[in-house]
């Protein structure tokens, strides 16, 4: 849902927050939509002794309440979708100022509570923000983290001899072995895999 992170545990905290981000600001739309369908509802009950819920004059009962809820309905309509957009596609800054706006919107227009839920909405923005940031710089101390560490040797089509996997540039290269220790299940010697920093029996394809 948010890009390549989908593994260890600031990128797993990171989805977290995303979804509980998303679930905020949906919510915060479906209040708002109620609070239109109730404030209108209320005043079509209050129409009979208040001809003054007719404020355009039209013949159309619409409460202030009503208008207010429905003008906040419609921005929201508009921002919510723009923001779960920059979320999916881990543009967290970019949803932040606009969960601002929408924060202000349902504040004004959402009698306070819409703007809570839109509030939280952001708090939760900043967490995924700051668990990437976490994983980032995590990733940068120690680029052969365990999370992405196969659970076993890459895949090789029937026949062909096996490779080791390419070795990615950023690696930080651990000092070579003296001796490859032999395979304690086949006794074949095995091969040093550097950038996972284990030792890979070709015989028995897998990792000792
Ligand atoms: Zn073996």
């Amino acid at each position: 849902m948010l890009g390549p992170f989908d593994d260890g545990p600031s990128e797993r905290a990171m989805a977290r927050a995303g979804r509980v981000a998303e679930w905020f600001l949906v919510g915060g739309l479906v209040f708002q939509i109620a609070l239109v369908i109730v404030t209108e509802l209320l005043a079509l009950y209050l129409a009979p002794a208040n001809p003054g819920l007719d404020l355009f004059a039209d013949g159309v009962v619409t409460s202030s309440a009503a208008l207010l809820a429905g003008i906040g309905a419609v921005i929201e309509l508009v921002f919510v979708p723009l923001v779960l957009g920059r979320l999916r596609s881990g543009r967290f800054r970019g949803a932040e100022s606009l969960t601002i706006v929408l924060a202000v919107v349902g504040t004004f227009f959402g009698f306070g509570l819409v703007g809570l839920l839109f509030v939280a909405a952001y708090v939760n923005i900043g967490r995924a923000e700051a668990h990437r940031e976490e994983s980032r710089v995590r990733g940068a101390e120690t680029p052969l983290a365990p999370s992405i560490a196969p659970a076993g040797p890459p895949r090789l089509a029937p026949g062909t001899a096996p490779q080791p996997p390419p070795v990615p540039v950023f690696a930080a290269m651990p000092p070579p072995p003296v001796a490859s220790p032999f395979c304690p299940r086949c006794r074949r010697s095995t091969g040093w895999v550097p950038q996972y920093s284990r030792y890979f029996c070709y015989g028995c394809n897998q990792y000792l």
